[in-house]
This record gives C-alpha cells, structure tokens and sequence, in this order.
C-alpha cells in the first residue's frame, strides 16, 4: 500500500512524480472510500489520493492488536452479515473469511437472555416452557395493534407490547440515542426482530463471517496498488487546495463539507472504554447488551469471540453513547431527513464531487451496504467512462 506525505502528494500520483494531477482525490478511508479507490484504479487505470484524518485506514472496521496482543476493533464490535453474493464475492478478493454467526445476550431482571428476544427469552424471563405456538400466542395477547406504525416505539409495541417493550428497548433506545424511541424512525427498532422459535442468532443473512486476518489486513490488500496513495493524519482542509486532482469523492460529513451552512446535521457519538483483563474469558457470548437506563453503557463487547484468537487475556470494550465525539450515527428522524435533502441538492447542484458512505449520504447503513453503494457508483463512473471513450472515437474521422 503506498503510502506518502502531504509534500509527495503536492507533486501528483507517486509513481509518476511528474506533477501530474490525480484523477480522484478520495477523502475517507473506510468502506466507501477504500472500495471506490480500489475500483477506480484496479478498474479504470485511475490515479487516486486517498486520504484520511485518521492515522490508520478501515474507518470505523478498523482492528488492531492492543498492548497485550489481543485483536479488538477500536470503534466497537463489526460482524461482518449479507445476502448479497457479488459483495461477498468482491471483499472475497481481498480476505478469506472465519464463518461467525453472532450471539447477542441482555441482561435483563437479573437474567441473561437472548436477544432477539426468542422462545427461551420468553420462557426464561417468566419462568415458562411454551412451546412456539404458545410463544406466538403469548405475544398476540401482549401485542397492541398500532394503526400506522411510524416510530421505533410504535414496531416494538405492535408486535411484543409494552413489557416487552421497557424491558429490552425503551432504556437501551434512550441511552444509545439519547432519545424516546417514539422520537425515532421505525427502521432503528425494526433492526431487531422478535422469534417465537429458538433461534438465538443475531442476524439471519446467509452470508455471516469475518475477514480472517481482520478488517485492516483486508484493507490493506485492497489498497495495495501502484496507482493508489494513501495519505494518513490529514484532513481534507489541508489538501483541498494543495494537491491538484480531477474529481473528488467525498466520504465524510456531507453538512461539514458545506460548512454547516444549513445548520448540523445531528450524529450520535459513542465512548469506547477498552480494558484486557488478565483472564482468557469474560462472558458467554460477544456481546452482552444492557437495556436497564441505570446502567450508564449499553453494551459489553469481548472480542476474543469475534476473531477465534487464542489468547492467556481477553479484551472487552464499554460503549457509552455521546452527543459530541466523532460521527457514528446518523440519526434517522424525519426533521433530520429533511435536512439532509437540503444538503443533497446542494451536493448535486455542486459539479466534480459526489458524495459517498455513511456520513457522505447520512444514512444509518452496514458495512455491505456501502460496499454495494460504492460498487454502484463504480458501474455509473466506468459507463459514464465508456460513453466518452466511445464519442470521442466517433469524434476522431
Ligand atoms: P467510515 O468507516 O466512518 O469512514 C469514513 C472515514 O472518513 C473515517 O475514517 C474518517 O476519519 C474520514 N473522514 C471524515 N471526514 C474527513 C475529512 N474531512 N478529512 C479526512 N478524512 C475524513 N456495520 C456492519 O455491517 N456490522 C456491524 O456489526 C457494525 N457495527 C458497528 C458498530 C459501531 C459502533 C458503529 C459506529 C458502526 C457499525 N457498523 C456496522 C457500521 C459500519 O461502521 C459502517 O457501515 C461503515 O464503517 C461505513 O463506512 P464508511 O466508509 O461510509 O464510513
Ligand atoms: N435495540 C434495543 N435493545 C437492544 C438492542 C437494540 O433497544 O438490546 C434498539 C436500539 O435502538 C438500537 C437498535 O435497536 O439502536 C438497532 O440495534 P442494532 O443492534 O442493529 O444497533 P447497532 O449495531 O447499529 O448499534
């Protein structure tokens, strides 16, 4: 993976140091930027600066060894689930893969239970044996029907009721987002399912694994071509009218971009508090979730289960959500859908730069689903690229 200095990348694409300017300058080396990098160059012969404020590539997928040599990833837990075989066959390229299906428990009255909250949460928490179709029916009685389901409170309370609801999602909700669930779109709640059956995975997609030497190493192997440099610990200030390039594609904060000049578009934060401990396991699972609002973080995560490391220590982490901090979340609500309308049209009225990620197009989106956007715009980008190639041949007599 080439990478240079602010002062090489002054004088255009390292490889040709000619002063040549770049094709693209990408700002943001996370999924989005390192995908669209990759493609661009591998794809079209493109040369690119890619750039992050950060000292490391990957984003927020970022995993390193911590002091005592336990893998972790720096900004919380990343599980790697789709059902979208050219994402998997694309990222196939870069990594194999450690088949992961992940587990999820809440503590919650003194148990801890599965969630999504399934047949045994239920039998668990109320001291039950239902078989499933007693589950179902246990639910229907609890269930109030809500006519127009608009809010992450209204999901929950349709399908489970309000019990259901305060124990597993109001506390955990209002901690994560600093906000009532009735206060936020549907989809953030309807992330979570509800099962009758024993189903105790997380997520159901059929392709569910992690990259088998990490995310770093798997970015490291997609951006290790010649004509892609890497520029690290640099913000796109510092380079926006230094370095010469083309095109620009944007991974970042799309209202930073503007200069807020419609006001903030409001991001939730988090506090990761990493510890090892001189054990070699923590807890059953990954990750143990705390839904109780007296509790002040919201998950445990034991990394150890993530990577299959063995290790004499473990390394857990502590999330404490924050309204100030770095850009995690954006917070789907419609007033702040609106708001980022304002800033999309903007963005298209604004030529040579496109927007692209999940802070580029402030949507709440996994990991694959970026991948899939930024191999989307890579189509677009070689059509477009086809189609000039193919009038200036008509051009030429
Ligand atoms: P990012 O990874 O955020 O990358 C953007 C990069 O741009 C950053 O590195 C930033 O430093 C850089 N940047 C921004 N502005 C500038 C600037 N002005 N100049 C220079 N650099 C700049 N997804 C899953 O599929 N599974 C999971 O289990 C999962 N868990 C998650 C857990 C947490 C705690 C969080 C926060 C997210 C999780 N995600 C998960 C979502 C996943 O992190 C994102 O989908 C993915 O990282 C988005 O990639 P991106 O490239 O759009 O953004
Ligand atoms: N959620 C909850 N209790 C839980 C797990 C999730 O209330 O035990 C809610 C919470 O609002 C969370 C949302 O469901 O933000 C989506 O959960 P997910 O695990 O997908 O969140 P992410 O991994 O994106 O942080």
């Amino acid at each position: 993976m080439p990478t240079v200095t602010l002062d090489n990348a002054i004088h255009g694409p390292s490889h040709l140091n000619n002063g040549q300017p770049y094709d693209y300058l990408i700002v943001g080396a996370g999924f989005a930027g390192s995908v669209i990098a990759e493609r661009l160059a591998a794809g079209l012969g493109k040369h690119v600066l890619l750039i992050d404020r950060r000292e490391h590539i990957a984003g927020n997928a970022y995993d390193c060894a911590d002091a005592a040599g336990v893998m972790i990833h720096r900004y919380g837990p990343h599980i790697f689930h789709t059902n979208a075989e050219r994402i998997v066959d694309y990222l196939s390229r870069f990594t194999d893969w450690r088949p992961y299906e992940h587990r999820v428990l809440a503590h919650v009255d003194e148990h801890l239970v599965p969630i999504p909250i399934n047949l045994t949460t239920l039998n668990r928490l109320f001291g039950l044996s239902m078989d499933e179709a007693q589950a179902q029916a246990f639910l229907a009685a609890r269930a109030e029907p809500v006519a127009d389901i608009r809010t992450s409170e209204d999901v929950v309370i349709n399908q489970i009721g309000r019990e259901l609801y305060e124990k597993f999602f109001r506390g955990y909700t209002r901690k994560q987002w600093g906000l009532d669930p009735s206060e936020l779109d549907k989809s953030v709640t309807s992330r979570v399912p509800t099962r009758t059956n024993e189903d105790d995975r997380y997520f159901t997609d059929t392709f569910q694994a992690m990259p088998l030497q990490g995310y770093t190493r798997m970015f490291e192997r997609m951006l290790d071509h010649p004509q892609i440099d890497v520029l690290l610990a640099t913000d796109f200030d510092a380079v926006r009218d230094r370095v010469q390039y083309k095109a620009l594609i944007y991974c970042g904060p799309i209202d930073e971009f503007f200069d807020f000049c419609y006001g903030k578009l409001p991001y939730r934060s988090l506090r990761f508090q990493h510890e090892t401990l001189p054990q070699s396991q923590l807890q059953d699972v990954a990750v143990v979730n705390f839904p109780d609002p007296a509790v002040p973080y919201t998950r445990i995560t034991e990394y150890k289960h993530l990577t299959g490391q063995v290790h004499a220590h473990t390394s857990i982490s502590y999330e404490f959500p924050c309204g100030e901090g770095d850009p995690y979340y954006p917070i789907p609500r419609p007033e702040n859908a609106d708001l980022y309308r304002r800033y999309s049209a903007l963005a298209d009225a604004t030529p040579g730069v496109t927007f692209l990620g999940r802070l580029g197009t402030y949507k709440y989106y996994n990991m694959d689903q970026v991948v899939g956007q930024a191999l989307a715009l890579y189509q677009r980008i070689e059509r477009e690229h086809a189609a000039s190639a193919q009038a200036s041949e008509e051009v030429v007599p």
